[in-house]
């Protein structure tokens, strides 16, 4: 099957390959993708890759098409099968690949599916995702006889994640996998770790019975808060659909944002790595990045987007990242990709060495009012337009603008953001204030400027 191939234009975003199965992604999708990709790491010089899958429905049958198109180029194609991203990410560098491709919705809906990949150890997204269109297009592939191999490296990966635990007292932690991919592992992980361990939606199902399997989202923690107050845990921890984001709650039922998380990872990280860059991107709170310098870090704000964040920590060489979504990426003593399962080792791990409960941590974080992330509709030819013009009134004016992703605003009241999504038609906003009166005045100034480019600010603004 080397005919030319065109995707639905839709599938091919910015980070990674997605659409709904048997609508927009098709199986001769699949093996369009793995005959492309297969080219690219022809070009590359490879012949080698690592190819996992997550626990959706149809992963199994959409793994096999990749396959076939891998091994028309030539390929050796090591399958390490049913696990998490990260899984996928640890093989890559456990079997030495340097190029891998997921299959994985993420925190999708269940009809969702969609590819993520890595090309010579370098994440593969923007125009390398815009370039495997058109070889798909030309049906400009490499030609060869491939071969495939089933390789479990579940053992393996978990004895790298228990290593990291080190365990004084006997944590009680709940833990909801939300029926997603990080499940099989999780169950590994909690009987090398001394503790009590209680396991919500651990069991990988795709219909996604027990909730939605994003843990940014509030309303998917409810389980994991009331398994808390049942059980009297110390601390909730859950993971998005394929494991590489974190959600955290802590004994007093409270969510931990990410921004909030790595204040405390920040403070590990630092005591080893004095004067480390630590990142973060440019939803995080100013809390944060105001802990980061008074820590001694060098705190760096940046593009959200995990394959910007990244390449951000391989320029400036930072132990750590993070980001609102729940991607939290640590390369002090691990891989530097974003691992879910690793970031609540290391949550588990610092909880025990400082001899505290979350809880005692939360209370020590000031106080600040603030928005969530705000999404809200705009089109695909006004969003960025409208990022530009408000930067340009607010530079007229004088006002205090970063513009490192979006517009972010700092004022004595506190800080606003506005961005474009690089993958929906959405503008993002978020505002912090140091009290309840600087929020409604930032908010006051969001919905001004929105207003002017003729944008209708959104309802819980
Ligand atoms: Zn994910």
């Amino acid at each position: 099957m080397s005919e030319p191939h065109n995707f639905n234009p839709t599938i091919l975003r910015e980070y990674d390959i997605r659409g709904v199965v048997d609508d927009t992604l098709s199986q001769d999708d699949a093996y369009a993708v793995g005959r492309a990709f297969g080219t690219c790491i022809v070009e590359s010089g490879g012949d080698h890759v690592a190819l996992g899958y997550d626990g959706r429905l149809t992963s199994p049958r959409l793994a096999e098409a990749v396959a076939d198109g891998l091994m028309d180029c030539g390929i050796q194609v090591k399958r390490v099968n049913m696990g998490p991203t990260p899984m996928l990410s640890f093989a890559i560098r456990h079997l030495d690949t340097g190029s891998g491709i997921m299959v994985t919705g993420s925190h999708n809906p269940a009809d969702y599916n969609g590819f993520k990949m890595t090309l010579a150890g370098k994440p593969f997204f923007g125009d390398a995702i815009t370039r495997l269109g058109s070889i798909a297009a030309a049906a400009n592939y490499a030609t060869g006889e491939g071969s495939i191999e089933d390789i479990d490296v579940r053992e393996d990966y978990v004895s790298v994640l228990a290593q990291e635990h080190q365990p004084m007292r006997m944590a009680r932690v709940a833990w909801d996998s939300g029926n997603g991919a990080a499940g099989e592992i999780l169950n590994m992980l909690c009987t090398r770790m001394p503790g009590h361990h209680h396991i919500i939606n651990g069991i990988v199902d795709g219909t996604f019975p027990g909730h939605h399997p994003d843990p940014t989202v509030a309303e998917n923690l409810v389980e994991l808060q009331a398994h808390i107050a049942e059980h009297d845990c110390e601390l909730g921890i859950a993971f998005d659909g394929d494991g590489d984001r974190i959600g955290v709650v802590d004994g007093k039922g409270r969510i931990m944002w990410a921004d909030q998380l790595m204040m405390l990872f920040a403070e590990d990280v630092l005591r080893d790595d004095p004067g480390a860059t630590i990142i973060a991107d440019v939803k995080s709170s100013q809390v944060l990045f105001d802990e980061i310098s008074r820590l001694g870090g060098i705190a760096t704000m940046w593009k959200t987007g995990h394959s910007l964040i990244k390449s951000k920590m391989t320029e400036t060489g930072s132990p750590l990242a993070g980001e609102m979504s729940g991607h939290i990426f640590f390369a002090d003593r691990y891989f530097g990709f974003d691992d879910g399962l690793y970031a609540a080792v290391r949550l588990l791990s610092l909880l025990e060495r400082q001899n505290v409960t979350l809880a005692e941590l939360r209370d020590r974080i000031p106080e600040v009012e603030n928005t969530p992330e705000l999404r809200f509709p705009c089109s695909e030819e006004r969003k960025f337009p409208v990022i530009a013009e408000v930067a340009t009134r607010l530079d007229a004016a004088g006002a205090d603008v970063t513009v490192i992703d979006g517009v972010r605003v700092n004022t004595e009241d506190g800080w606003w953001l506005l961005r474009a999504s690089n993958t929906q038609d959405v503008l993002v906003a978020r505002c912090e204030a140091w009290d309840v009166g600087g929020l409604a005045r930032l908010k006051e100034a969001l919905a001004a400027q929105l207003s002017e480019s003729g944008i209708a600010a959104p309802e819980n603004l």
